[in-house]
């Protein structure tokens, strides 16, 4: 994955990444509600692969996630730039940020019980989940399983 340059609709935030990518399409109400539209894109990346420029505000979230997450957005345009969780190794970036075609292709889709039926289907090598896996759970069997532990993540499998 090259390195990618995102802002929001103003400009006063700016995003960089350089680093790997997950991609996950999240159809959970939060995000609906924050975002305006029925899923977001959003590219899960290691803390240290971002670099964000500017005065972000944020705002906590719980009710459909299991934990409670930060949602960061432009106070000067209401843009949602990004979102941060309990384990501050990753952050999750909205995938509009960026300019059309150079998203990378999604790996998994997220509370898809809540999907329009008019909504399009990713393809057969997307994860499709009802809800939220279980994180702390899929770690653990990944520690069983050994040293496959962060290729699986990265396929979603
Ligand atoms: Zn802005
Ligand atoms: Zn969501």
């Amino acid at each position: 994955m090259g390195k990618m340059h995102g802002s929001c609709v103003c400009g006063a935030i700016k995003v960089d990444v350089d680093g790997d990518v997950m991609t996950g399409i999240c159809h959970c109400i939060d995000c609906r509600k924050t975002s305006g539209t029925t899923a977001v894109p959003w590219l899960m990346c290691a803390t240290s692969a971002v670099d964000i420029k500017g005065q972000p505000k944020g705002f906590t979230t719980r009710s459909s996630n299991k934990y409670e997450v930060k949602r960061w957005f432009c106070p000067e345009c209401g843009s949602g730039t990004h979102l941060t969780m309990p384990n501050p190794e990753m952050v999750g970036l909205m995938g509009g940020l960026f300019p059309p075609h150079t998203l990378p292709p999604p790996n998994m889709e997220l509370f898809c019980k809540n999907k329009e039926s008019w909504e399009a289907s990713f393809g057969d090598n997307v994860r499709v989940c009802d809800e939220q896996p279980d994180w702390a759970a899929e770690a653990a069997e990944r520690e069983k399983a050994g040293a496959a532990g962060a290729a699986g993540v990265a396929q979603g499998h």
